[in-house]
């Protein structure tokens, strides 16, 4: 057993919120073994990492040998799945397993996620796949080099075990790291259940846990809602930069911590196009790159209905008018969405344009393009990149190298260069005005801005077929190397810089893996 020194849990969830889960244990696995270990993060949760690494850490995060402190639990939580609302999702294949603070002092879950079946379990075997599992660490691992909020492994254990999909696969379970599990579908939950009084404990919870400094707030329930808006606004235009795709943002896959959370069917795209879906499962292309923003408003909005209660001034819940204001303040807070997600926006690419940050209210109307001329150049970029089905990571990562005086490699990229240069031209005018400085400067802060390696589809494929299919964790372990270091220049990386062959990225797939 790991020492009690190792994990120093403090199970808010569990002790503050009784009815809002089942305990439950984690199904034992034959034959342990860890794939994966986060040294780093390990230390920044104040864990003894050397001490995990080994057969004592196999057995804990394959749930066989629960550290002393842990409090196994299974979440409820309810969400609209592509639309459709199912009033129970739950934690089918997940348990919380305790929280810890790390060495910020900042609250983290634990959780397990592939340990087994669960009351929330329905149909589904609680098992995961080794595959998904390492697509989660790679590409969590990789959104936060990028600098994007997101949940973390901290380990994989291989179970031994076989799994059954469309394949007998080899099973692992996940450990994940995560400012809290809260999802617009917990408060969906009691929403569905018109149970008040435990709404009303999620949100004093969420409020204490997120937004402290809310607590007292004249309304909680809306100043909850703001603070929500805000943190996916910016989320979600910083997917939007790099190009990210989630594939899967139903309402229980969206976080109250504004974490990315629940990578699926995720991709990176290549070649820009705003109507890009690799998910097997997203027909409709409803989680469609371009489509992302309106579909975090979307979510908001169901948010909003389940906290309506809240909003309604208590002893008036059945007081027509107080409702209607109500509904009229969270709609307020909603349509400040789209001008919040696009202030983030703008900024980012601002940033990816080599242009200085321009203080930007973060409420004020939106700037029409033509207004903007850093907005309107940035959009005639995305529009001449889409044209010529260009690389989206590598244009904006050489706009470094034409800083630096060298066009050749962003020319390269473009199959009728020519039409490149009146944009160029725009673009070092604009530079010059706006934001003068040495050539050098330029390129380094574009260098900066603008990631070179990104979690290649072809990459990601090779590295998970390589471990999965042959127990090589190799190419997992390079590719992740090269993950943690978006921005280096290192040429040793070059193979992971580089897009796949458009003919493989066109009948890519990505699949929920569950
Ligand atoms: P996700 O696709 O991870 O967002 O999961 C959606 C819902 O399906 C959640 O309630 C999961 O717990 C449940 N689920 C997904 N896969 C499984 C599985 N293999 N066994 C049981 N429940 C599952
Ligand atoms: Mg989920």
């Amino acid at each position: 057993m790991i020492s009690s020194a190792a994990f120093r849990f403090d199970n808010s969830y569990a002790r503050e919120l009784p009815g809002f889960y089942v305990a439950c244990r984690p199904a034992p696995v034959p034959e342990p073994r860890l794939l994966f270990l986060n040294h780093a993060l390990a230390q920044a949760l104040g864990l003894d990492a050397e001490a995990l690494d080994g057969p004592a850490g196999a057995a804990l995060f394959a749930g066989n040998a629960l550290p002393e402190g842990a409090q196994p639990i299974a979440q409820a939580y309810a969400g609209h799945q592509f639309g459709g609302f199912s009033p129970q999702l739950g934690d089918g294949r997940a348990l919380l397993i305790g929280e810890v603070f790390d060495c910020q002092g900042q609250r983290r879950d634990i959780a397990f996620k592939g340990s087994g079946r669960t009351p929330f379990s329905r149909g589904g075997d609680g098992k995961a796949a080794v595959g998904p599992i390492l697509r989660e660490v790679l590409v969590g691992e990789a959104m936060h080099a990028l600098g994007i909020p997101t949940t973390r492994a901290l380990a994989v254990a291989a179970t031994g075990e076989p799994v059954y999909r469309d394949r007998v696969l080899p099973g692992a379970v996940l450990t994940r790291v995560a400012a809290s599990h809260l999802r617009v579908g917990t408060f969906q939950y009691y929403a569905a259940r018109d149970d008040a009084a435990r709404l009303r404990q999620l949100l004093d919870y969420a409020i204490a846990r997120h937004d402290p400094a809310l607590a007292n707030a004249p309304q909680p329930a809306l100043a909850l809602l703001d603070a929500v808006a805000q943190r996916q606004g910016r989320l979600i235009a910083q997917w939007m930069n790099v190009g990210f795709i989630h594939g899967v943002m139903n309402t229980d896959n969206m976080t109250i911590s504004g974490e990315t959370i629940d990578y699926g069917p995720c991709a990176f795209m290549e070649a820009f196009d705003p109507d890009t879906v690799f998910s097997s499962i997203d027909h409709q292309g409803r989680y469609a790159y371009g489509n992302q923003a309106r579909i975090a408003q979307w979510n908001l909005a169901r948010l909003a209905e389940a906290l309506l209660p809240l909003i309604v001034p208590e002893g008036q819940a059945d007081d027509e008018a107080a409702i209607e204001r109500a509904v009229a303040d969270a709609t307020a807070i909603l349509e400040t969405f789209p001008a919040r997600f696009d202030a983030a926006l703008r900024a980012g690419q601002r940033a990816k344009l080599g242009l200085r940050e321009q203080p930007a209210a973060p409420d004020a109307a939106p700037t029409a393009p033509g207004e903007d001329p850093a907005a309107a150049l940035a959009d005639d970029w995305l529009a001449l990149l889409q044209r010529q089905q260009v690389d989206h990571t590598l244009a904006w990562r050489h706009l470094a190298d034409a800083a630096a005086g060298d066009e050749t490699p962003l020319r390269a990229l473009f199959a009728d260069p020519a039409a490149l240069q009146p944009w160029l031209a725009r673009w070092r005018a604009l530079c010059a005005a706006e934001a003068p400085m040495p050539a050098a400067e330029r390129a380094a802060a574009l260098r900066a801005a603008n990631p070179r390696i990104i979690p290649r589809n072809h990459r990601v494929e090779e590295a998970l077929a390589a471990a999965s299919d042959h127990g090589d964790l190799g190419p997992f372990e390079r590719l992740l190397t090269a993950l943690r270091q978006p921005f280096a220049d290192d040429p040793a990386l070059a193979r992971y810089a580089e897009p796949a062959a458009r003919e493989i990225t066109q009948r890519y797939r990505t699949f929920c893996g569950t």
